[in-house]
């Protein structure tokens, strides 16, 4: 998929207005230089069971990207309404359906500025079709590259944050695998690439825990939420008592898992077959894979 190609197709939202999509930046804008001050969100809108487009946890993503800003200290120059509306109608402009929708605030001012007058911030807003994914089942391996952040940064989506994907995307090519796994700087393992873990012990799911080096999913959060921990749900429909504890989650930890999941707005729910050459529990899809999948699509889909 040539990302670039199907973004200009469609219209974008930039600072207050709607119009075709044909935004240039400068190559001395700070955001290119210093990565700080950009931050962004991945949302996705569906197609629901009536025959409408909802954008789903529209108002979670949009709060955590006004999160993301506070904690690197940019200030977004729309109120959360606004910004919420703003998404809305861009989807509704576009067609709606299935579609992605990425909100970026980035620095406005050059390099050679930002440290005179600060950052002055722009937010644009794209949208671009997103297909099904096919794949439900992955093979990854545990990175090489550890996350070093020891503090906050993580529960930031800022830009930042993603200087590694590249390289991360690159070694699960070399080692002809999906994805990979990252550990934080003690060795326990953290996240995939671009989404967060659950593993499945029995009737236990584990994930870890939301301590400065993961990003707070949206998706983990809608999974235990408004899944797991809904019993009523949980026991009526599927005779099943799930009990989620956060935990720091070390290579033993996964190796020996009954199922491992990656879970994401992009990836919506994945299930590792795979990991360093182990076949995860035994190899076929869990019982809690099959549960979340079903309910998820449930949610995302208004059924
Ligand atoms: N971790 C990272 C590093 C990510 O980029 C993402 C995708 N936004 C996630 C986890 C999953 O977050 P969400 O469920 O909010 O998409």
């Amino acid at each position: 998929m040539s990302l670039p190609n199907i973004v200009r197709v469609m219209k974008m939202w930039s600072n207050g207005s709607i119009h075709k999509s044909n935004k240039k930046i400068d190559s001395m804008n700070a955001a290119l230089h210093y990565a700080g001050p950009a931050a962004w969100e991945g949302i996705r809108s569906y197609l629901q069971q009536n025959g409408s487009t909802k954008i789903f946890k529209l108002e979670e993503h949009i709060r955590r990207l006004f999160d993301s800003a506070k904690i690197i200290n940019i200030k977004i120059p729309f109120s959360y309404n606004d910004v919420i509306q703003a998404c809305s109608s861009l989807v509704e402009t576009n067609g709606g359906g299935d579609l992605y929708i990425r909100p970026i605030v980035y620095a406005r001012n050059d390099a050679s500025e930002m440290y005179k007058n600060g950052a002055e911030v722009n937010l644009d807003i794209y949208t671009f079709p997103m297909p099904i994914l096919s794949k439900r089942d992955v093979k990854v391996i545990i990175s090489n590259f550890s996350r070093s952040y020891p503090t906050y940064q993580m529960q930031a989506k800022v830009a930042v944050n993603y200087s590694t994907v590249y390289e991360l995307k690159q070694e699960a090519q070399r080692a002809g695998v999906d994805d990979v796994l990252v550990t934080d700087q003690h060795g326990f393992v953290v996240e995939a690439s671009l989404a967060n873990i659950f593993l499945v012990k029995g009737d236990v799911i584990l994930t870890p825990p939301n301590n400065g080096s993961i990003l707070p999913g949206v998706t983990r959060a809608t999974l235990i939420q408004d899944i797991l921990l809904n019993a009523p749900l949980m026991y009526s429909k599927y005779k099943k008592s799930p009990i989620v504890v956060e935990k720091n989650i070390t290579k033993a930890d996964i190796y020996t898992a009954d199922c491992i999941m990656l879970v994401g707005t992009y990836y919506e729910i994945l299930n590792v077959l795979e990991v360093d050459g182990r076949v995860i529990g035994n190899g076929v899809e869990n019982s809690y894979y099959k549960i979340l999948w079903e309910e998820y699509h449930n949610l995302i889909r208004g059924r």
